[in-house]
């Protein structure tokens, strides 16, 4: 039997793999003269299942699966099990006509896992939890602080019980309601299974969950709520209910797909209680102070617009950094998730699951922060509306060439004009200029033309940098360090508006994009022709790159009170294109 033990309970066995195991336990199984079963391969009577209870199933390591009148089929993982000798010996007391069958600890897992359901399944149509009320009644008096929380469930890691799936869940819903919490959150991360309670309003850690405790208190959830087990690319929705103190607490659950598991969230009705860092953006000065006040709002939505590769993502990952505490919760849905970023709930597109349905799922989960990829459909906008002037803060793109561009489109979607006010924060444009190579660049003088169009543009500019008689402006040349390009690495040009009550008036009123800009123009915020400019002023960048991303022919600086002396450059008309993101950059380098 040493040789049994050795081979069978020895910990390397769990490693191996699993067409190992079946041939290894099909080999035990004829030494002692047994059969052997694969019960993923067998349909399991659940009338069989019903011979014995859970507990004991657990137990000794067995399942009935099989039964016709008194002919009862067992499967058994260890033969030496000394209970699982005596319960056979107890069945067959009991008049069954025993078939025994050897079989691999994953088979049973599988097995169990089914008994687990069918149990399980009674309880939902009661509409009450296999779990004992008691427990969680008993328990909730003494649960008082989250370590307190942790350490239960610690302890139950450490008793080898057959209600451990159980019992942890009985634990967690009992802290819930011990604590006050109005939330418990489950969400699976690339560091562990993260639980968090949200307690007065606040998104606090209670603990890492185990792996294998995560998937079977999910599945269990997902059957106490009436969702469908086997789906796990899909939002599911659902309630139960858990009767203690003579109470009826009505749990509300909302489970996601993620990038790397399910992510449930338990609202708790109690009847009786009501590396992107912004620094590395390269906003100017002006811009940076309005996006700190910005992102310290509680809702509203701050919505980054430009062509396909101009930086939009980047930006709102920034603002999810800078946003990002404990205490907050923050869910993106995305289009597909780019950068993982740690204790942020992501979740990508996919077939069952829209923008539009998961805006919907992801407002279920409780969050503080969503961050919407794009913006593409009415749907969409109206979803992303309706988030924001519910409490949340909401960021999101929309494919436009400027900020002011946002308004045209948002009316297209159906957005009314009226709620913009309330529902938008600010709208930034952006886009990305390569910036000279520092080891080459060449200092100019500028033509009359080109001075002439930075004067003009820099006229309108509400904090320009000095304009000196001989200013000089620098032009790429080429050498080894950067690749003969003359450039190297890229920063961001932005300019944004915010919808303060002058924007949102004329909007309504008179949405022509250069009303919209004049009505902008008491923001001190430049546009980003401006920025561009002040770039090439820094010596940053060259005007033709400039020129290349941003049309600087257009804009407020072009209106009848500002225009004058804007000259020509090269080729004015040429076509606006974008770079695509480039991981060489170091606008993105560091944020992977
Ligand atoms: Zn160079």
């Amino acid at each position: 039997m040493k040789d049994f033990d050795n081979r069978i309970s020895n910990s390397r066995i769990s490693y191996m793999r699993e067409q190992e195991e079946e041939r290894l336990i099909k080999a035990v199984a004829n030494q002692f003269g047994y059969n052997y079963v694969d019960l993923r391969g067998v349909t399991i009577n659940p009338e069989a299942l019903n011979i014995i209870s859970v507990d004991v199933a657990h137990e000794t390591e067995m399942l009935p699966f099989e039964m016709k009148r008194k002919n009862l089929s067992v499967a058994i993982h260890n033969p030496n099990n000394e209970k699982t000798q005596a319960t056979i010996k107890e069945l067959e007391e009991k008049g069954f006509l025993l078939n025994i069958f050897m079989t691999s600890a994953s088979s049973l897992t599988h097995g169990f896992n089914r008994l687990e359901d069918i149990k399980s399944s009674k309880a939902v149509k009661h509409g009450l939890l296999d779990i004992d009320p008691e427990n969680i009644e008993r328990n909730m008096k003494r649960l008082r602080t989250v370590e307190s929380v942790e350490k239960l469930i610690l302890n139950i890691r450490t008793i080898n019980s057959a209600r451990r799936v159980s019992e942890t869940l009985e634990t967690i819903f009992a802290g819930a309601i011990g604590l006050g919490a109005s939330d418990i959150h489950i969400e699976p991360e690339e560091t562990g299974i993260r639980l968090r309670y949200r307690l007065d309003g606040v998104l606090q850690d209670v603990m890492d969950l185990e792996n294998m405790i995560y998937k079977r208190l999910i599945s269990r959830i997902k059957l106490l709520s009436g969702m469908i087990l086997n789906k796990h690319n899909e939002a599911q929705d659902g309630r139960f209910s858990i009767n203690v103190s003579e109470k009826e607490i009505e749990v509300r659950s909302s489970l996601i797909p993620g990038a790397i598991g399910e992510s449930m969230v338990m609202r708790l009705l109690d009847p009786s209680v009501a590396s992107f860092s912004m620094e590395s953006l390269g906003l100017n000065d002006d811009m940076f102070k309005v996006m700190e006040q910005e992102l310290a709002r509680p809702n509203g939505m701050i919505i980054t617009t430009g062509p396909t590769g101009s930086g939009k993502t980047t930006a709102l990952y920034a603002f999810m950094r800078t946003t990002h505490k404990p205490g907050v919760k923050i869910i993106t849905i995305e289009d597909p998730v780019e950068y993982k970023i740690e204790n942020i709930v992501q979740t990508q597109v996919g077939v069952n699951y829209s923008f539009a349905s998961g805006l919907r799922s992801i407002l279920r989960q409780d969050p503080d922060i969503i961050m919407v990829g794009e913006i593409r459909d009415r749907e969409v906008a109206e979803t992303a509306v309706h988030a924001a002037q519910t409490g949340h803060l909401v960021f999101t793109t929309l494919h436009t060439n400027s900020a002011v561009g946002a308004f045209p489109r948002l009316l297209d979607l159906g957005v009314d004009p009226r709620v913009m006010g309330s529902s938008i924060n600010i709208i930034i444009g952006q886009r990305l200029v390569r910036k000279l190579c520092e080891n080459c660049k060449e200092e100019y003088q500028p033509s009359s033309e080109e001075k002439g169009l930075i004067e003009t543009i820099l006229k309108t500019h509400p904090n320009h940098p000095p304009i000196t008689n001989d200013y000089k402006l620098y032009r790429p040349v080429g050498c080894k360090v950067c690749n003969d390009s003359g450039f190297r690495g890229r920063c961001g040009v932005f300019e944004a508006i915010k919808v303060d009550d002058a924007v949102e008036e004329v909007v309504i009123k008179d949405p022509r994009e250069h009303v919209i800009l004049e009505a902008a123009k008491s923001q001190a915020i430049p546009t980003m022709p401006e920025h561009g400019v002040e770039r090439v002023m820094r010596g940053e960048t060259s005007l033709s790159e400039v020129s290349r991303v941003v049309d600087l022919y257009s804009g407020r600086h072009m209106s009848k009170n500002n225009q004058g002396q804007a000259g020509d450059l090269d080729n004015p008309t040429s076509e606006k294109e974008t770079l695509e993101p480039n991981s060489d950059d170091e606008f993105f380098k560091h944020i992977v």
